[in-house]
């Protein structure tokens, strides 16, 4: 058997801190063309008899269609001639992830259960997430990387999931093409209506975090794919200032990020001492707190009005004293940071606990005076995932659907 290598280094891998991720599963026989980059289209439009000198401004067609009008049907794209639709439609579909359950809470935010393809009819679904969190002036989608998670930090469910499959880049942007469509929000098509939407601005999704389930610096090449189509400013057009990816801290990827991505980062630190971090993210063994906040001093592009957030989950009498917020931000010292306090979520079977309310506001004081704005979240959607990250749903298996919905909760920047 092959020894399993590490994404990153492509060194073995420990299987103490990290599982490997599985490409289980078989691309549809008609592949869509929901997802693809522009020099892709061009691709596809080749390989159907286009004209190379044609291709770009056919791929550009294309574009338009996809992801500003959200075309679900070859048919309805007036401005590409008959023959080539069909040529198209013989060869592609223009499928999006299954969704396969939508919830709407009283307050407007939403989630989509999505159901990808998987290697053998039979197997447990490969399933993932996406919630969106509307607000007044903005509308956020909390967007997933992989199905599950290769890296195992004890206090968050999506590491206990067995399967790991890393998505791929159709199947990032698939995400926010379903939010786009159920939403309503594309050229030409009616919005919904509904409370909790947001009521400033012209748009219903204004940014995008890659903080459901996964490790995104884990599915790097996917991930930068997906996310450039997303920033292309004359499609998705979701500014990249919009977009945050959070990661656990795979620090020889956190420079890449920066260079071959450019959006904002966000770091799970969620402990200022080694020790206590190796147990809470196990990844922390490879890559030490000095080593990540290196990477992090030199994330391109870092500067006051681009600020790396910290994210810090709150575990009642495991990181949660004065001395701890006083040691986080003594940590932080000299980089250009945001703070977020995160609740923790409790999940069936986890062993750790959420700080007292008194305990966390007394926390973000200090974070406070420090000179940190520290926005601590109030969880949305409880009637559709229940108080204290408890929902109820049709089967225990939900659970780790339930994680991941609730901490988006809680991320919204
Ligand atoms: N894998 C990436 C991104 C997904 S997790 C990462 O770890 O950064 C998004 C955020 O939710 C991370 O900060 C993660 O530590 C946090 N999180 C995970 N489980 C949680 C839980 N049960 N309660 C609160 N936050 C949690
Ligand atoms: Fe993976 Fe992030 Fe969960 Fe850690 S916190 S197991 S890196 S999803």
């Amino acid at each position: 058997m092959s020894v399993a290598l590490d994404p990153a280094t492509a060194k073995p891998l420990d299987p103490a801190i990290e599982k490997i991720a599985l490409e289980r599963y078989v691309p549809p026989k008609k592949p869509s063309l929901v997802g693809l980059s522009r020099a892709a289209l061009a691709e596809a439009l080749g390989a159907v008899g286009v004209a190379p000198a044609q291709q770009k401004m056919r791929a550009q067609q294309l574009w338009h269609w996809l992801y500003v009008r959200g075309a679900t049907d070859f048919e309805q794209m007036t401005s590409v001639s008959k023959q080539l639709r069909r040529m198209l439609a013989e060869h592609h579909t223009l499928d999006r992830p299954q969704v396969v359950a939508e919830q709407i809470s009283v307050d407007g935010t939403r989630k989509w259960l999505l159901r990808l393809p998987g290697e053998h009819p039979g197997e447990n679904p490969h399933e993932v997430e996406c919630v969106y969190i509307p607000e007044t002036d903005r509308g956020t989608l909390c967007v997933s990387s992989q199905v599950g998670c290769t890296l195992n930090c004890s206090f968050c469910h999506t590491g206990t999931q067995r399967l790991v499959r890393n998505l791929t880049a159709g199947e990032i942007i698939g995400q926010i093409m379903v939010a786009r469509d159920r939403l309503g929000e594309w050229l030409g098509v009616e919005r919904v209506k509904g409370p909790g939407l947001p009521t400033e601005g012209d748009r219903l999704i204004t940014n995008v975090v890659m903080m459901g389930m996964g490790e995104p610096l884990y599915n790097f090449e996917a991930v930068r794919d997906a996310l450039l189509v997303v920033a292309d400013g004359d499609g998705l057009a979701i500014s990249k200032r919009r977009i945050t990816l959070s990661t656990s801290g795979v620090v020889p990827m956190i420079a890449r990020a920066g260079e071959e991505i450019g959006v904002m980062l966000a770091v799970s630190l969620h402990a200022v001492r080694d020790e206590l971090r190796d147990q809470l993210v196990p990844l922390n063994r490879k890559y030490p707190i000095a080593q990540l906040l290196e990477a992090c001093r030199n994330y391109p592009g870092l500067s006051n009005a681009r600020r790396i957030t910290f994210e810090y989950v709150m575990l009642k009498g495991v990181n949660d004293t004065d001395a701890d917020a006083k040691a986080l931000v003594r940590l932080l010292a000299g980089i250009p940071a945001k703070i977020n306090l995160i609740p923790f979520n409790p999940w069936p079977g986890t062993t750790y606990e959420c700080s007292d309310w008194e305990r966390i506001e007394k926390f973000s004081e200090i974070v406070f005076n420090a000179g940190y704005a520290s926005p601590v979240r109030t969880p949305r959607g409880r009637d559709i995932l229940a108080a204290c990250g408890q929902l109820k749903s049709a089967t225990e298996k939900l659970s780790a659907r339930e994680r991941l919905a609730l901490r988006a909760m809680a991320m919204t920047d």
